[in-house]
């Protein structure tokens, strides 16, 4: 198998200032086409810890990928190292500087001398000609291993890798087939999850993969497979035998989230879905209506996060939040009924409850959330016990809501 590293530069990595999302994108992305990546190593911006990281990586992997500390600033290492390990001198490129004057004149910024020497390189890579930045990106060969360097700004490490890096590694490299497939799961943990399958996953073969993806109530599966030529592909056998197993907690089949999945339900049986929020605050209208097209399937919403909220708009009485409390069963009902009818809805969904960290009693801990939906015909409930922190809460609100109305 063909594998990778990569290394991502910066002191600010090392300390948490920034999350190293280009290394998690790097590693997404080579994976789906085959590629293994082997390591991923943060390194501060210090020239022996960046010789050392190379030399460990090229003696491991066959591509090895940095991004990271090109930019025109004292800190900026990764240029001369990369110089000097190849045995290279840096000359001027002549279309880097072109694209460099045109972002300085179209900011109307002076140009200054370090930022003509972004665009010397050197004269022992291959350029890869950066349109969205200052900094070249370069590719170098030696040994049979490909070495990438892009820039730190995600934006431009993307557009890079895109643009020439993915190419060049197919081009060297026979890399096989990948194909993946994906389910979403709710109502059991990975590990019960795994447990019901291990017999499944222990008889797959070596060219198929299976990759547990929990989440916040959720847990995806995914195959991946990849087919050398002549191979014949076994990923959707055992696809539909591991969905089989798992049939009454499989949420969908396909490599969408559930908003996605409610999204699309909703408009192929043409029907509108409301919802009146307290505890939530709008976060699931905000999910519904995050995807273009949603006014197809949603109108409107009530937050009805004061109890004076859930009374006047949603004629929840005042003696049932008396006595039962805003976070209760008959009042998510009451405010579901409601709001269905107040914004013409096929559906509603209400919430209700305390997501923490203060707050909570004795009988209704942070993380008690009831839930109601509403159609024509009925109304459904469910309480739920969660304990996260209060975004995370939140969120898995969001999650059961929506897997109820799916239901
Ligand atoms: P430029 O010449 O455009 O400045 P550069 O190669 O010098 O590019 P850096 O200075 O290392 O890049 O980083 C630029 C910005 O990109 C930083 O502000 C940082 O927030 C972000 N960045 C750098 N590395 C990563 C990473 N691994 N993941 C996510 N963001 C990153
Ligand atoms: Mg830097």
């Amino acid at each position: 198998r063909v594998t990778a590293t990569i290394l991502t530069i910066g002191d600010e990595l090392l300390i948490g200032q920034v999350i190293d999302t280009n290394g998690a994108w790097l590693g997404q992305v080579l994976n789906s086409i085959g590629v293994w990546v082997s390591r991923r190593v943060l390194i501060g911006d210090n020239e022996t810890d960046i010789l050392q990281a190379l030399d460990e990586a090229s003696a491991s992997s066959d591509i090895i990928i940095i991004t990271g500390g090109l930019g025109p600033t004292k800190d900026d290492l990764t240029k001369g190292i990369l110089n000097e390990y190849f045995g290279g001198k840096l000359v001027l490129h002549e279309p880097s500087l072109e694209i460099i004057k045109g972002i300085f004149e179209k900011s109307n910024r002076p140009m200054l001398p370090v930022n003509i020497q972004q665009a010397e390189v050197p004269d022992v890579c291959t350029v890869l000609l950066n349109s969205r930045g200052t900094a070249p990106g370069m590719q170098f060969e030696r040994a049979g291993k490909l070495f990438f360097s892009l820039p730190g700004v995600p934006y431009e490490m993307k557009g890079l890798t895109e643009q020439y890096v993915l190419k060049a590694i197919q081009t060297k490299f026979s890399l096989g087939e990948v194909s993946h497939r994906t389910m979403t799961t709710m109502g059991l943990g990975e590990s019960f999850v795994a447990e019901r399958i291990a017999d499944i996953e222990d008889h797959l073969p070596g060219n198929i993969k299976l990759a547990y993806l929990p989440g916040h109530q959720a847990v995806r599966l995914r195959l991946t497979e990849v087919l050398q030529s002549g191979d014949s592909s076994l990923i959707d056998t055992y696809f539909h035998q591991i969905k089989e197993r798992l049939s009454e907690i499989v949420v969908t089949d396909q490599d969408i989230s559930l908003p996605e999945l409610i999204a699309a339900l909703l408009i192929k049986f043409n029907k509108r879905v409301t919802t009146a929020e307290s505890c939530t605050g709008g976060y699931l209208a905000a999910g519904l209506t995050a995807l273009s097209g949603a006014s197809a399937y949603i109108h409107g919403s009530v937050v009805s996060y004061d109890n004076a909220v859930k009374e006047n708009l949603l004629k929840v009485p005042a003696s049932v939040l008396k006595t039962e409390g805003a976070v209760s069963e008959p009042v998510v009902i009451q405010m579901a009924k409601q709001v269905r009818i107040l914004m013409h809805a096929d559906y509603s969904i209400a919430v209700s409850g305390i997501l923490g960290p203060t707050g909570g009693t004795e009988d209704k801990p942070v993380g008690t959330v009831w839930i109601a939906v509403a159609s024509e015909r009925e109304v459904v409930t469910k309480l739920c016990h969660f304990r996260y922190d209060r975004l995370h809460n939140r969120e898995a609100t969001t999650l059961q809501a929506l897997n109820l109305l799916r239901k």
